[in-house]
């Protein structure tokens, strides 16, 4: 078995056993694989493993690897910061995008979805812990933003997004997935209709599942640590 095969093995093993230990049902929790920085042969040995859904950060670096790729049939996910000259390329090429975080873009988005093609998968993104420098709108903006979101045509608003502060924590790692469950909880109460809170990375997935992740954006336990600088979007 490759390195990738194994390690993607032991990430599934311990989704499952984190979905145990709080008596959730491992299929609620669907694993997304984080290919950024890695190239075209690592993400076909993870889809030799099983995996489908691919994440990617940077516009520039997933479009030739996209179509290099295209035939398998794998969902790319769209994680990174997005501007606005961006949009076009992330419409028509994802089926995912996680970290849509102003009205701005998500309308964008939309208008840039081309005709044919199934509605933008979509998450808020959530600013949790605060620190001016992240991406993501923030917890008082988030009820505007989302009802704004619902009604674009070309959308489907599926949940919330979060990349908390890091730190090994856990009940920090905990504090801040709860914060996001409870916001989306919140819309929901409002009468959004949402199943989807994408929480949870390779430090701190166990943490985030307890709280009620569905989807996990896995890189570095899957594909080995990114040994070179992340370019910017
Ligand atoms: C890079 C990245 C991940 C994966 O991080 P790992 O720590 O390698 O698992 C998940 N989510 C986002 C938004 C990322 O940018």
């Amino acid at each position: 078995m490759t390195t990738i095969a194994s390690n993607l093995q032991a990430v599934r093993e311990s989704i499952a056993a984190s979905a145990a230990s709080i008596g959730r049902n491992a299929d609620e929790i669907a694993l997304l694989a984080v290919s950024k920085t890695f190239p075209v042969e690592a993400i076909r040995e993870a889809f030799s493993a099983g995996q489908r859904r691919f994440a990617e950060s940077y516009v520039q670096e997933a479009l030739p690897k996209i179509e290099t790729l295209k035939g398998l049939g794998i969902e790319w996910h769209f994680i990174g910061p997005i501007q606005a000259n961006k949009t076009r390329p992330i419409a028509q090429n994802f089926a995912w995008v996680h970290s849509v975080d102003r009205l701005k873009i998500a309308e964008r988005l939309s208008d840039q979805r081309p005709a044919g093609m199934p509605p933008l998968q979509v998450c808020l993104q959530v600013n949790i812990s605060g620190e001016a420098s992240k991406s993501g709108a923030a917890p008082n903006e988030v009820l505007e933003f989302a009802k704004g979101m619902a009604m674009l045509p070309n959308l489907s608003l599926r949940g919330l997004m979060a990349v908390p502060a890091p730190g090994n924590d856990k009940a920090s790692q905990r504090a801040a997935f709860a914060e996001l469950r409870r916001l989306y909880e919140m819309l929901k109460g409002e009468g959004l209709s949402l199943d989807t809170l994408s929480m949870g990375m390779s430090d701190d997935y166990p943490s985030a599942i307890a709280e009620g992740a569905t989807i996990v954006r896995i890189g570095s336990a899957i594909f080995g640590r990114r040994n070179y600088m992340e370019r910017k979007a």
